[in-house]
């Protein structure tokens, strides 16, 4: 695990929603630091509440719980006009560029939008020269100055929401699968000038994807998560390395790429999933684990540190038996 000074603190952080059915735990718990200029890598199927935990980190949707310590204080408190303030230095690139950017205003209008927004460089023309100096940064010609969203291919769209990101001086972004809906071949493109760009400006991610290859050339360190809670985290390599929860050692059996480490044979998971509605004080993973035990049925494994700089919450490992 990183031991930089650390920008982010998660403390307990919980996101829940009303549900006709119950209370749908979508972030439950969770904890974790990121150190300045690293990469926190977060990996999960769908659902696991990856993409609501950095929501909820830059309270773009409010938690249910918790603190988010960001340098110290904590954002989950602070009020409207000091989130307002806060939120400079906070940014996100989305998933798909194309439906996070305005089809009506050109990539110039839209990279301009925060300046103005946060009363940045009021002086137009030098508000305009920054815009066009952004778009240098993230590789965007200047002759795209005037044109529209549907005019750029998906790499063009993504730098567009990279420059509009970085057009605040952020220090931390939260990038919620941003290569996602790319071609395999831009995928490259987008992720090596991200990696420019976080060490030039020292910028801090959090990285969301459920593309593990991915996760692993992009991340110092990686949180797995499965429905809503944390449940292990490591170092890319101890990770990759050696995995120590079930869920996790699944995930990785399935990556199709032979060179990252010998995964042995694919685990298929088999079983229920848990209802993330008012879960039951049990092993989330309990439905489809293998190696599930009657203790797994009849209490919550806490995440606790298994090996040095990496914690998991799984009964298989004796330390996490001393969290119940
Ligand atoms: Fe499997 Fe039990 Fe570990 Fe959960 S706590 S992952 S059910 S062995």
């Amino acid at each position: 695990m990183s031991n930089s000074e650390n920008l982010l603190e998660v403390v307990g952080l919980k996101k829940y929603f009303k549900t006709p059915k119950g209370m749908l735990h979508a972030v439950d718990d969770v904890s974790f630091t990121i150190g300045k200029g690293k990469t926190l890598g977060v990996v999960g199927e769908s659902g696991c509440g990856k993409s609501t935990t950095g929501r909820a980190i830059l309270r773009l949707l409010e938690p249910t719980g918790g603190k988010v310590l960001f340098e110290g204080e904590d954002v989950a408190r602070l009020n409207t006009n000091a989130l307002r303030k806060k939120r400079k230095e906070m940014q996100i690139i989305f998933q798909d560029p194309f439906s996070s950017l305005n089809p009506r205003k050109t990539i110039s209008q839209t990279i301009e939008e925060p300046l103005v927004l946060h009363g940045m460089i009021p002086d137009k023309k030098k508000r305009q020269q920054r815009v066009a100096e952004l778009m240098d940064t993230v590789g965007l010609a200047r002759r795209l100055y005037n044109t529209y969203p549907h005019e750029l291919d998906g790499g063009r769209r993504q730098r567009v929401g990279i420059a509009r990101a970085l057009a605040v001086d952020p220090k931390f972004i939260v990038c919620d699968e941003p290569v996602s809906a790319l071609d395999v071949s831009i995928q490259a493109q987008i992720l090596n000038l991200m990696k420019n760009l976080q060490k030039e400006f020292g910028l801090t991610y959090l990285f969301i994807t459920h593309d593990l290859s991915v996760v692993y050339h992009f991340s110092d360190d990686i949180a797995v998560m499965y429905l809503g809670k944390l449940i292990e985290k490591a170092s890319a390599d101890d990770l990759f390395a050696a995995p120590k929860h079930p869920y996790t050692k699944a995930l990785l059996s399935a990556i199709p790429v032979p060179s990252l480490h010998d995964r042995g044979e694919r685990i298929i998971m088999k079983g229920e999933i848990t209802s993330p509605i008012n879960p039951k004080p049990a092993c989330r993973f309990e439905g489809r684990c293998p190696s599930a035990m009657d203790c797994c049925r009849a209490a919550e494994p806490k995440l606790v540190e298994v090996a040095p700089g990496h914690a998991t919450a799984c009964f298989l490992h004796s330390d996490a038996r001393q969290g119940e």
